[in-house]
């Protein structure tokens, strides 16, 4: 405050002189604390000295001018913070709008909304502020919203707020989730379904039992797990190639899918097993459907031209009253499908509390074989038994059969009758069958370089082992590895009704016969052999099995079929070995045929290599 006599400084001397001034009041004006302006009052006419009235006079109008200021930065701030809220609100990349509970009226909704939900949500049954169904989340209630007609998903968050005017309003975001929700159904449709035959898998089939027990448990019904195995589906995938058994499998999933009440609830389980699950709404139908599985089983397939038959075997299991845990049911189920392989295949089994004992201990036998498998074999013992030739004087020993034994540390001696079938349902025959066959190979070399030229080896093939791709191979290495001579080596085989495929079989039996080693035809007589497939087979060796042996002298048929197969052997100059002869006076009746082979307890026993070579050697 300069009055016209005040001294004043420097610089105010030089502006009063040059605007001519003679007094003037500088006041700051402060705005939020700060300094906007300097409000100036000036006199340049008389000279002047400010007076109390003066003083009070211009601090009023200051304060006038201060409010109309800070008015106006509010105005101005409020309107530009409005602005980038809406270029906010514009931007977020999903809808957002408020609306007036009461009365239903939109009182805000940014472009998005607008130009790219307004339409779709309009036309869905259920508003997305619709609080129905809704789930409680920390900022408010959350919603999924489909549309269907477009296939899109929607995430719905809506929340009360306060308007600008105090009255409560719902706030709604809505995201639009569709490329996420695309994704995660391809995921998971990745995760649940096979590859191959595109049904459902193991996963899937797991979550959807533990479902249908639920149910079952909810509505007091009844539901059952049918499990199926195909019966020696190996037969056709080694036989006629993966990709046939690969179109047999998808053949066989498309006609199980048709099957009413059956639908989606097919699931492959891996290889050639499936589980088809009936829920308590299809149960009062389940005879119905198995019968109709059966049919699709009971006609024949065609591949590569040719029919076939795929036959299976089913286990069914009941739930809740066999189990409620879907390990369980399954575990029973396929205990239930094993005995109805075991009691001939292709047939039903129901799951029995009373076949449970040898069920288990088939599925500890699995897990031990498994182990033993793949522990270099050590529980595996080969015997031998000799087979000796009462054509020559003197009856000597012409070499021995091969025959398998399993000393297993958990379950002890386990018989091959017991165990190979297993094996070869597993498929753990291939790596079984060769470690004997290079055992026994390694065996006869030795007894050949140890003054016994001519003594031969006998070892048991599986129909399994025999239609694996490269058999031929793999007995030529273990030939060439052990160095035993090729015409030592006799391989027994037993011929299967399972084999469709009886051109295959011969050509495989010819390109091993091309090893120079000799087919044996084992179990002669107790299968379906007809005496034509001995005609066609190119086979050196039959084996007339045990039975006929039994009652041989006391059963006329007995003493006629080993007399004929005898006789028709060496018209077609085919060798004929005896099993199972045990006495003395069995031996005196073949003695008199044309029969040049005997094994059996008489001569002597399965033993160990070291027993064999202490006697024969
Ligand atoms: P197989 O090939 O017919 O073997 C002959 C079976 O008859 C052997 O039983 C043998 O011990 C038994 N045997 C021999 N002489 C007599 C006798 O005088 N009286 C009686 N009561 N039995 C006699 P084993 O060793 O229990 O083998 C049973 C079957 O298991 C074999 O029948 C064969 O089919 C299979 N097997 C055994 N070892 C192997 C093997 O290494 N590989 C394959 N694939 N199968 C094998
Ligand atoms: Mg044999
Ligand atoms: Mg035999």
């Amino acid at each position: 405050m300069i009055s016209s006599d005040s001294m004043m400084p420097e610089g105010f001397a030089r502006l009063f002189a040059q605007k001519k001034l003679t007094a003037a009041v500088f006041l700051p004006v402060e705005v939020n604390g700060h300094v906007g302006m300097y409000l100036c009052f000036c006199e340049s006419e008389k000279k002047k000295k400010w007076e109390n009235a003066d003083v009070k006079f211009i601090n009023d109008v200051k304060r006038i001018i201060q409010t109309i200021l800070t008015k106006r930065i509010t105005k101005n701030s409020l309107a530009s913070s409005y602005a980038s809220l809406e270029a906010i609100l514009e931007n977020v990349g999903c809808a957002i709008y408020v609306r007036d509970p009461q009365t239903g009226h939109i009182l805000y909704a940014n472009e998005k909304y607008q130009k790219f939900f307004k339409k779709t949500l309009e036309e869905l049954p259920l508003s997305p502020v619709s609080l129905q169904d809704a789930t409680e989340t920390k900022n408010g209630l959350f919603r999924e919203i489909y549309s269907e007609k477009e296939n899109r998903w929607f995430d719905c968050y809506s929340t009360h707020i306060q308007w600008v005017d105090g009255r409560k309003v719902t706030l709604c975001t809505i995201y639009d989730v569709t490329d996420k929700k695309l994704y995660q159904q391809k995921i998971e449709k990745q995760a649940n379904n096979d590859f191959l035959t595109g049904l459902y898998n193991r996963m899937r089939c797991e979550q959807d039992l533990q479902h249908f027990v639920e149910d079952t448990h909810e509505s007091g019904g009844e539901g059952a797990l049918l499990y199926i195995d195909l019966d020696d589906f190996k037969h056709i995938n080694d036989g006629l190639g993966h990709q046939y058994g690969d179109i047999l499998l998808k053949n066989i999933s498309s006609g199980l899918k048709q099957i009413p009440g059956v639908n989606d609830n097919c699931y492959r389980m891996g290889g050639d097993e499936f589980i088809i699950l009936i829920s308590h709404k299809v149960y009062p139908n389940l005879h119905n459907i198995i019968d109709r599985i059966k049919a699709e089983f009971a006609r024949p397939w065609r591949l590569k031209g040719t029919e076939y038959y795929c036959t299976m075997s089913m286990g069914v299991v009941r739930f809740p009253t066999d189990g409620d845990t879907v390990e369980e049911l399954i575990k029973k189920a396929d205990i239930a499908m094993y005995d109805a392989k075991c009691a001939g295949k292709n047939r039903v089994a129901y799951y029995d509390e009373n076949v449970i004992s040898t069920s288990f201990k088939r599925l500890d036998l699995e897990k031990n074989m498994r182990n033993a498998t793949r522990n270099a074999f050590d529980e595996f013992e080969v015997y031998y038994q000799p087979i000796t030739d009462i054509s020559k004087p003197g009856m000597p020993c012409s070499g021995a059969e091969a025959l398998i034994r399993w000393n297993s540390r958990e379950l002890g001696v386990i018989s091959p009758t017991e165990f190979i079938p297993l094996a070869e349902y597993l498929g753990l025959i291939n790596p079984i069958g060769s470690f004997i066959l290079r055992e026994a190979c390694m065996r006869c070399k030795y007894w050949n370089d140890m003054g016994h030229p001519d003594y031969k080896v006998n070892v048991n093939l599986s129909v399994v082992q025999l239609l694996q791709n490269d058999i031929v191979e793999q007995i030529a290495e273990v030939i060439s590895e052990t160095g035993i001579d090729p015409k030592n080596l006799t391989l027994e085989v037993t011929e299967s009704l399972a084999i469709n495929d009886m051109n295959r079989m011969k050509k495989i039996l010819a390109d091993i016969k091309k090893l120079g080693v000799r087919v044996a035809l084992d179990d002669f007589g107790t299968g379906y052999s007809s005496l034509n497939h001995i005609r066609e087979m190119p086979i050196d060796v039959i084996k007339i099995d045990r039975c006929f042996i039994i009652d041989i002298g006391k059963d006329d048929f007995s003493n006629a079929f080993v007399k004929m197969v005898a006789e028709l052997a060496s018209a077609i100059d085919v060798n004929v070995c005896v099993e199972g002869v045990e006495t003395k006076e069995q031996l005196d009746i073949l003695m008199g045929s044309k029969i040049q082979l005997i094994q059996g307890f008489y001569f002597g026993r399965p033993m160990t290599a070291r027993e064999f070579e202490e006697k024969y050697l």
